[in-house]
């Protein structure tokens, strides 16, 4: 097994820090071992500081992060090296989606578990993190639209155990920008008083106050990423996942920089196949009768693809509840039980709707995301700009829009799918929103 952060594609920056900090919590590991208190300081509030913009790369070493980590620097250079330096308690990365801001939290979680350096990939505590059955690490990956309350309190609670292992505690929280505000809270109070053996590590699209609350935000250490460039994706396809080198750079560029879709585009000809139909859109845009049949049909395929994505989970989950609940059950409190059982079932079947519905809106989104990049193609070839195509089966297509839109209407396109994914993010009814789109995309 490769060491753990191989699969974090084209973020040799973030490595770096990463691998930093795992470093400096091994040695709060050894100083605690010689009984020496093994706490790490904590990042406060940053006085006054604004909002770091997320593109700037250099929060590492920002001095927003909070007096005491200046004070350990300081500290160390009177003597004495102070191990907690390098790391803090609660993390957030950050990044566009597919940038890979989980596979680097579960990396940073293996590497602080790594029983022989900073993530070596081969002993029992990388591999154990890496596999996802590691005793003290846990992984929050929301389902549904929302991370709530409940689920956090018992989350926060769990993570302040001693950890089994003698290392950390880790709490992965994937999407933490669908944390409900209450579970923001319920994290907050475990942030700012962390026990000494727990780590929080979130993951969010960007520290806008629309993903993260300014409180948490200010309580973390960022760690941006960038999209990676296609090369880099197409590299770790052929490396990790076998596929042949012309595959993976086709993948790799129709994906824009998003590993995992890269992937399934390259093993999937479901996917490709509906990526085809997406990518036929334009052309068959001749009317204000056509519109609305496409705007149908992209719907319908997004219906379709989370379904056959959640259908299996919901049945297994249910059948599993069912058996635990003990149904069909008749003898003498049967009934009481019952009672309670329609309640569970009640509130799993408001879960998997919430997670069908998620399911729905990101096929839709990445259905958006292709079309968004066929309008963007047609809109570099007008303005003859030196860049490669993000779609090359379909450049000749673009060509032709480029030819007949011109610039000004390439671009007009490529807004009104930019603003129908905005109307969605925004809770606008998805049909409502594509419907206006492909009216747009139809008319210029
Ligand atoms: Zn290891």
């Amino acid at each position: 097994m490769p060491d753990v952060f191989a699969d974090l594609v084209g973020q040799d920056e973030a490595v770096v820090e990463l691998r930093r900090a795992a470093a400096a919590a091994a040695a709060v590991l050894r100083a605690g071992a010689a009984d020496r208190a093994p706490a790490l300081i904590t990042a406060g509030p940053a006085s006054g500081a604004e909002f770091a913009d997320p593109d700037d790369g250099v929060e590492f070493t920002d001095p927003a992060h909070g007096a005491e980590f200046a004070e350990v620097d300081g500290g160390a250079e009177s003597g004495g090296v102070d191990p907690a330096a390098g790391m803090t308690h609660a993390w957030i990365f950050t990044g566009p989606p597919g940038s890979g801001r989980s596979v680097a939290a579960r990396a940073f979680a293996a590497a602080l578990q790594c029983v022989h350096g900073t993530g070596c990939g081969e002993c029992p505590g990388c591999r154990t993190t890496m596999g996802g059955t590691h005793a003290d690490v846990r992984l929050v990956v929301p389902e549904g639209l929302s991370i709530g309350v409940g689920e956090m309190r018992a989350l926060v609670l769990r993570a302040a155990s001693t950890p089994s292992g003698g290392r950390w505690q880790v709490v992965v929280i994937e999407d933490a920008d669908r944390l409900t505000e209450a579970a923001g809270n319920a994290l907050l109070k475990a942030i700012e008083e962390p026990p000494p053996r727990t780590v929080f590590l979130l993951c969010a699209p960007s520290t806008h106050p629309d993903d993260i609350s300014v409180t948490i935000r200010s309580r973390c250490r960022v760690v941006p990423l960038r999209q990676p460039p296609a090369d880099a994706v197409a590299e770790v396809l052929v490396r990790r996942d076998g596929i042949a080198p012309d595959v993976a750079q086709w993948a790799a560029a129709a994906a824009q920089g998003h590993v995992g879709r890269a992937r399934r585009l390259a093993r999937d000809p479901e996917a490709r196949k509906r990526r085809e139909a997406v990518l036929a859109v334009p052309r068959r845009l001749t009317g204000v009768g056509a519109a609305f049949d496409a705007a149908s049909a992209l719907i319908e395929a997004a219906e379709a693809e989370a379904e056959a994505s959640v259908t299996e989970a919901d049945t297994t989950e249910r059948a599993a509840l069912e058996t635990a609940l003990g149904a069909g059950g008749t003898g003498r409190g049967a009934a009481g039980a019952m009672r309670g059982a329609a309640g569970q079932l009640k509130e799993l079947e408001k879960r998997q709707k919430s997670r069908a519905t998620r399911a729905q809106r990101d096929a839709l989104d990445r259905a958006l995301v292709d079309l968004a990049g066929f309008y963007r193609d047609a809109l570099t070839m007008a303005l003859r700009a030196p860049v490669a195509p993000v779609h090359t089966d379909t450049a000749a297509l673009a060509g032709a829009g480029a030819q007949k839109w011109d610039a000004e209407g390439s671009l007009r396109r490529l807004e009104a799918v930019l603003a129908c994914r905005a109307a969605i993010e925004a809770n606008v009814k998805p049909r409502i929103a594509v419907e206006a789109m492909m009216l747009a995309l139809w008319k210029g």
